[in-house]
């Protein structure tokens, strides 16, 4: 068998055809969504990131505002930015940009952001929403997950699917909408890989997400016939992006296959879009 590739850039396009339908009803009713990001510090990773969010703001006729500050900005002072954000109704949308010096407590500062300019879906509230099933914006990756295993239109109840990875942004929030799914759900981390045990879980996954961040960890040859491989992992070997998982191998075995890049990458990007103008239409009074 040779896997379909699900093609995230096609499906991101189409999610951002629906969005600017939706942005134009927002301006023209007077409420155009905006987008406020902090970063603290230079990293050469972020500044890539930074530049995709504002080239796909600005295509989309979002406003995009980047607000930098010196490496030895204080706590205090972005958390008193925060609130300045929180306070201006011309901010509809706040995000946050990783990583942040040491002595910056990241936690600390999402707890702060109204959650309802949470482009995110990284505050307390959206993250808990997560558990009760539905959020109103919700963390971008996970929920893009959900929308590239939906493409596949593959009936998930009953499913048995397994997690690499256990973070809160993606591993954690997967977890909890493909229980919602009913899906039976297994979460794998560092100390099922230090165990031994991390190709018994994946040998039984019918549906495998991998977030972790080690090219390769997932052998192709562990993928059970017929499985959607959703790879997360982005990393750089000689110069290329590679995913989690050995492609080549693995694409002869799984029914569905998200490339790296082009899979989840693309997806996330639109979720952010997504959670930007639900965030404008949340602040409408
Ligand atoms: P993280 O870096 O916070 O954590 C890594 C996870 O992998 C942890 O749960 C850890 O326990 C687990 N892990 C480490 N070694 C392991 C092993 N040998 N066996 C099993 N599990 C192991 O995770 P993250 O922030 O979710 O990022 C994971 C990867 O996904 C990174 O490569 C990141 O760049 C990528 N990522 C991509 C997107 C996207 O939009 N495409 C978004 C977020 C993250």
């Amino acid at each position: 068998m040779s896997a379909k590739i699900i093609d995230g850039v096609k499906i991101a396009n189409g999610i951002k055809e629906k969005l600017k339908v939706e942005i134009e009803n927002l301006k023209k009713k007077g409420n155009p969504p905006s987008l406020s990001a902090i970063q603290v510090g230079e990293n050469p990773g972020s500044k890539v990131y930074i530049g995709a969010q504002r080239k796909s703001c600005e295509k989309m006729g979002i406003e995009y505002n980047l607000h930098q500050f010196d490496e030895s900005v204080t706590q205090k002072e972005i958390a008193d930015f925060i609130n300045e954000l929180n306070n201006n109704p011309r901010v509809t949308g706040i995000i946050l940009q990783m990583p942040l010096p040491e002595h910056i407590n990241a936690r600390e500062l999402q707890h702060l952001i109204d959650p309802r300019k949470d482009a995110e879906g990284v505050s307390p509230t959206n993250m808990g929403m997560v558990v009760y099933g539905k959020p109103t914006l919700g963390p971008c990756t996970a929920m893009a997950i959900m929308e590239l295993i939906k493409s596949t239109g593959v009936e998930l109840y009953g499913k048995e699917a397994v997690m690499v990875g256990h973070s809160d942004i993606v591993g954690k929030p997967t977890a909890l909408f493909l229980l919602d799914k009913f899906v039976t759900t297994s979460v794998c981390h560092i100390a099922t890989g230090e165990r031994g045990t991390l190709p018994d879980y994946v040998k039984r996954a019918e549906i495998l997400i991998v977030a972790v961040g080690k090219a390769n960890l997932i052998k192709g040859e562990w993928i059970k016939e017929g499985a959607i491989v959703i790879d997360v992992g982005i990393n750089r070997v000689k110069g290329k992006i590679v995913g989690d998982v050995e492609f080549d191998v693995a694409r002869e075995r799984a029914s569905y296959i998200t490339p790296v890049p082009g899979g989840v990458g693309p997806v996330t990007t639109a979720m952010l879009l997504r959670n930007t103008i639900e965030a404008a239409k949340l602040q409408i009074v």
